[in-house]
C-alpha cells in the first residue's frame, strides 16, 4: 500500500545563536559585550553608513542604493536594528568575499521587514487607495492621550512613542519612531507624567475596563522604574484583572529583559499581581523562526521564572517573510519547543501606506489558517486575525460577505467602540476591508484602475497608484 507523507513534517531543531563575528564590523565583539543591553543599544544600525561599516563589501553597492531610494521615497519608519536582530539575518550563509551576501540579504525574511528596500515594494499599487496613516483609528478612539478604548472591557495604553527597533510595517507608523521624508510623525501633546496620570484617572473611573495592554512603542524603552510604577498603579485598581506588557524587544533585544534590575523588578510586580489574582503576561512580536535564538529563550525563561503568567507571541503575517504555512508552523514550534513562548495571534498586515507588497488577501489568510490546523496543540494554535477598521480583531473566517473579484470583504461587530455610544447603526452596519489589488483577478484589478482614473477614490497620496 502506498503511504503518503504529511503535508508538514515536524522535526524538533536546536536553537542556535549565529556567530556575529562573521560580520566585519563585529569581528572583535566579545561575548560579554554581546550580552550587554547597553552595548546592544549603542550599536544599533540606524543608517546606511552604519550598515556599510558593519557589512563592508559583502553586500553590493546596488543594495545600498536601493535602500537609500526607499528611505527617500517610501519608508514610513526610520531605520533602527539592534545587533541581536541584525545577527539573525543571512545567518545560514558563509561570507565568501565581496558581494557574496547580496542575494541572501535581499531574500532574507528578517531583512525584508526590518530593512525594506525600494525594489521590495509594489510599483503598480504601492499603497491601497483606502490605506491610511492611523488605519485602525486608534487615535480617534483615544479617551485620554495615548489610551485607546476600542473594545468594551479592554484598553490599549501607548506609554511612549519609541521602540528599541523599528519594523518597516509598523501599524502605528503614524506616531511611533522618527519622521521620515514620506511621513511626518504625530507627537504627544501632554508631558509623560500628565499623560500617564490621565490614563489612570480614566481607568479608575471606568470599572467596565478589566484588561490593559501596556504598549507603545515598546515598553522596553521605558526606564524600568517608571514602568514598574505604572504597573504598580494599575495593580491598585480593583477592576484591572489582566495586564499585558507589549515588547518586541524580548526577541529583538532580549538582553534588555535579562538585566538583573529588570528581572528583579518583573519579579516584584509579578508577585504583587499573583497575590491579587491579576494575570500579568508579556506579549512579544516574532515573525520568523530565525529570530528565536538561545538568548531569546533565556529571556523568556527569565520572565516566566520571575513569575509572569505567560509569554505570548503576536506576529504579523507578511508576504515575503512568513506568509507560508510551513514557515508559520516552523516559527510556532520554535517558539513553543525552544523558548516556551505561546503562539497566540498572527495579524494580517494593516492597510497602512506603502505596505501592499507585505499584505495578503483574506482568502490567502483563510487558506493559511486552514493549513496550520491540527499540528500544534489547540491552546497553542495561533489565530490569524484581520483587524478591520472601526471594528477590531476578527478571525479571518468571520466575514459576513466577500467580493473576491474586487477583494472587498464585509464584516460586522457585536460591540460599540468608544466613539459609537450614540450611533444607532453601529451594530447593524457592515464594515469593509480590502485585499491588495495586485492579488485580484484581472477584472477586479481593472475595476480599481478605472475607479482611480475616474477620480472616484479618495486617493490623495503619491504612494497610491503609479499605473
Ligand atoms: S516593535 Fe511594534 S510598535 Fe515598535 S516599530 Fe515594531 S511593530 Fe511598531
Amino acid at each position: 500500500m502506498t503511504s503518503y507523507a504529511q503535508p508538514y513534517a515536524y522535526s524538533r531543531g536546536e536553537l542556535v545563536e549565529p556567530d556575529w563575528r562573521r560580520f566585519p564590523g563585529w569581528a572583535s565583539v566579545t561575548d560579554e559585550e554581546w550580552r550587554s543591553a547597553q552595548w546592544q543599544r549603542s550599536h544599533c544600525v540606524k543608517n546606511i553608513k552604519q550598515l556599510r561599516e558593519l557589512l563592508g563589501d559583502l553586500v553590493e553597492e546596488r543594495f545600498y542604493a536601493d535602500l537609500e531610494r526607499d528611505q527617500r521615497e517610501r519608508a514610513t519608519m526610520s531605520m533602527l536594528v539592534p545587533p541581536q536582530m541584525m545577527n539573525t539575518m543571512v545567518s545560514h550563509e558563509v561570507p565568501a568575499g565581496p558581494g557574496s551576501l547580496t542575494d541572501g540579504f535581499y531574500a532574507d525574511p528578517l531583512r525584508r521587514y526590518m530593512i525594506p528596500v525600494f525594489s521590495d515594494r509594489r510599483t503598480d499599487w504601492p499603497s491601497h487607495p483606502y490605506s491610511s496613516r492611523d488605519s485602525l483609528h486608534e487615535h480617534d478612539m483615544w479617551v485620554a492621550e495615548g489610551l485607546t478604548h476600542r473594545y468594551p472591557t479592554k484598553v490599549l495604553a501607548e506609554l511612549l512613542p519609541t521602540c528599541p527597533q523599528y519594523c518597516g510595517h509598523c501599524t502605528r507608523m503614524d506616531l511611533v519612531g522618527n519622521s521620515t521624508p514620506a511621513v511626518e510623525k504625530l507627537k504627544f501633546d501632554l508631558k509623560p507624567v500628565d499623560r500617564l496620570d490621565s490614563m489612570m484617572r480614566y481607568l479608575r473611573e471606568h470599572p467596565e475596563v478589566r484588561d490593559v495592554v501596556v504598549s507603545g512603542g515598546d515598553v522596553a524603552n521605558m526606564p524600568w522604574a517608571r514602568l514598574e510604577d505604572f504597573i504598580s498603579r494599575l495593580l491598585e485598581i480593583e477592576n484591572i484583572r489582566d495586564i499585558r506588557l507589549a515588547t518586541k524587544a524580548l526577541a529583538g533585544l532580549p538582553q534588555h529583559w535579562l538585566q538583573p534590575d529588570v528581572v528583579e523588578g518583573v519579579g516584584r510586580v509579578a508577585r504583587t499581581a499573583r497575590s491579587r489574582g491579576v494575570s500579568l503576561a508579556i506579549h512579544t512580536h516574532v515573525n520568523h523562526a530565525n529570530s528565536v535564538t538561545p538568548l531569546v529563550a533565556e529571556a523568556a525563561r527569565a520572565m516566566l521564572d520571575a513569575g509572569v503568567r505567560d509569554v505570548r507571541n503576536q506576529g504579523v503575517l507578511l508576504d515575503g517573510v512568513n506568509a507560508d504555512s510551513h514557515t508559520l508552523l516552523d516559527l510556532c514550534f520554535s517558539l513553543l519547543d525552544g523558548a516556551q513562548i505561546m503562539p497566540y495571534y498572527f495579524y494580517m498586515c494593516d492597510m497602512i501606506p506603502a505596505s501592499e507588497h507585505w499584505r495578503v488577501s483574506v482568502a490567502e489568510a483563510q487558506r493559511l489558517q486552514h493549513d496550520m490546523m491540527g499540528y500544534l496543540p489547540g491552546f497553542a494554535t495561533p489565530r490569524i486575525l484581520c483587524d478591520v477598521p472601526f471594528v477590531g480583531k476578527r478571525w479571518v473566517h468571520q466575514l459576513a460577505d466577500y467580493d473576491r473579484e474586487r477583494g472587498i470583504s464585509s464584516w460586522t461587530k457585536n460591540y460599540r467602540t468608544s466613539i459609537e455610544a450614540t450611533d444607532p447603526e453601529a451594530l447593524t452596519r457592515t464594515y469593509s476591508y480590502y485585499d491588495p489589488i495586485h492579488t485580484l483577478p484581472e477584472p477586479g484589478q481593472r475595476w480599481w484602475a478605472e475607479q482611480f482614473s475616474k477620480g472616484a477614490l479618495q486617493a490623495d497620496r503619491p504612494l497610491v497608484h503609479a499605473g
